[in-house]
């Protein structure tokens, strides 16, 4: 980034002061000559022969005498242009000098770093190298290697701001293949600005190195609120690390997956309706109740004729989903997120659920006993705000970044890496912003253009 300002530096410059010796052939590159090397002194020249040195040659460093002018060296940047920088001899010593040609490199740059932020944002969006190649030949064209090349060097050269005032993070866990090697991707997304506190590739994520993880990117001095889904083996390795600081809220999203899950794929009403009760614990789900309820009651009716309950209950779970789909619609329409109940909402419809465990199945007993020993972290979120019920923020965070389901496997670990990496500065805003375009870095190069 620091590239930027520096550019600033050259062309907002407003010390005219470098002698431009104008020629037929410079006469409209002069205002661009003056923008380059306008931080020179008036002791510079631009001679009419395109060379760039000192008016009055610098003394001898040997004898202290003064140097001659003595042609110049020619440094080419290919495709763009080529400066000539002049050169300075004392004869007697036989001592050789070269003028400064920082400006140049600094212009090549300028240049080159507009091209790796280029290929980056090709590559955020997962555009192959050879088709980066195939665009560029409409550019400035550039082998598909070369983009790679320059593509890693621009990674290895970024580097993203640190987050500050981390208290509240989502943690979890993706495997992305590196060819047929199975990698474990850990990250802590910072639930404020859903920029990544941590993001990184490990060979195994047994609890020492999920331990080490967390010690080495979070303060365990301090109170935290972390976000994870509901594995059992989170809660020692989290306990161990931040002790009493922890608060430890279960993701409400994968509860609902694993509620979902408990009951078989071909449900009677009756149990649809269990189904919609649970959960409605935490999340607003009485219009789908209000059906069911209807529903079950001539389920109730129907359900010893088994030929016509056959046909019936086919009929009523297809207008059930549908009403469903639309609420679901009609909330995508509003930009409305399914409404998450208030505590005490919660804590009446559990209780209502517990008081009739006994008669439920088994599997039904063990979520809601589930639910009921780990109360504290499926509602650690209503106390503190800002706080969210679900990890849903990573979902996404790793849907824009590596998609699991992408086939297509990563052939080195360092492009796991970097799709990492773009991810982040992309959170990190660092896709934004006003940068010079490729046409005025083109238009810098002009008085240097090979004809
Ligand atoms: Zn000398």
């Amino acid at each position: 980034m620091h590239i930027y300002i520096n550019l600033k530096v050259v062309i907002v410059s407003v010390t005219f002061m470098v002698m431009i010796n104008t020629t037929f052939g410079n006469f409209s590159e002069t205002q661009i000559l003056q923008k380059i090397f306008g931080e020179f002194g008036n002791e510079y020249e631009y001679t009419e022969n395109d060379i760039f040195r000192k008016k009055n040659p610098p003394q001898c460093p040997i004898c202290a005498r003064k140097m001659v002018h003595n042609g110049f060296n020619r440094y080419t940047k290919k495709g763009m242009g080529r400066i000539k920088i002049g050169k300075y001899i004392c004869k007697p010593c036989n001592e050789n000098l070269e003028e400064d040609r920082s400006v140049w490199e600094q212009l090549k740059t300028l240049f080159i770093d507009l091209l790796g932020d280029l290929y980056q944002m090709l590559r955020l969006n997962h555009v192959a190298y050879d088709v980066i190649s195939r665009l560029m030949r409409l550019i400035f064209p550039q082998s598909k290697s070369t983009i790679f090349r320059e593509f890693n060097r621009a990674m290895e050269n970024t580097e993203i701001p640190p987050l500050e005032n981390v208290l509240i993070v989502h943690y979890d866990e993706q495997f992305p293949k590196k060819g047929r090697t199975q990698k474990y991707r850990l990250t802590l997304l910072d639930a404020n600005t859903k920029r990544p506190v941590a993001d990184e590739l490990f060979d195994k994520k047994d609890p020492e190195t999920i331990k080490q993880f967390l010690v080495a990117n979070l303060d365990t001095s301090k109170p935290i609120f972390i976000i994870t889904d509901f594995y059992s083996s989170y809660p020692p390795v989290l306990k161990e690390v931040f002790g009493d600081n922890l608060i430890h809220q279960y993701c409400l999203f994968h509860l609902n997956k694993l509620v979902v899950n408990d009951f078989p794929r071909h449900t009677s009403i009756a149990q649809e309706l269990l189904k919609y009760r649970l959960l409605n614990i935490f999340y607003n789900r009485e219009k789908e109740i209000e059906m069911l309820r209807k529903l079950e009651l001539e389920e109730f009716e129907i359900i010893q004729d088994e030929n016509a309950y056959k046909s019936w209950i086919k009929i009523a779970k297809k207008v059930f989903y549908n009403y469903v789909h639309e609420l679901e619609l009609a909330r995508r329409r509003n930009k409305e997120n399914l409404e998450i109940n208030s505590l005490e909402k919660a804590e009446e419809h559990f209780t209502e659920l517990m008081d009739e465990i006994d008669s439920f199945d088994e599997n039904i007993q063990y979520r809601l006993k589930m639910i009921k020993k780990h109360w504290m972290n499926v509602t650690a979120f209503h106390y503190f705000e800002g706080a969210p019920a679900t990890n849903n923020a990573i979902e996404n965070f790793y849907s824009t970044s590596l998609k699991t389901h992408r086939k297509k496997q990563f052939r080195t670990e360092r492009g796991i890496l970097y799709q990492m990496k773009l991810a982040a500065m992309k959170r990190a805003g660092m896709f934004e912003g006003i940068k010079p375009t490729l046409l005025e870095l083109f238009g810098l190069f002009r008085p240097f253009a090979i004809s």
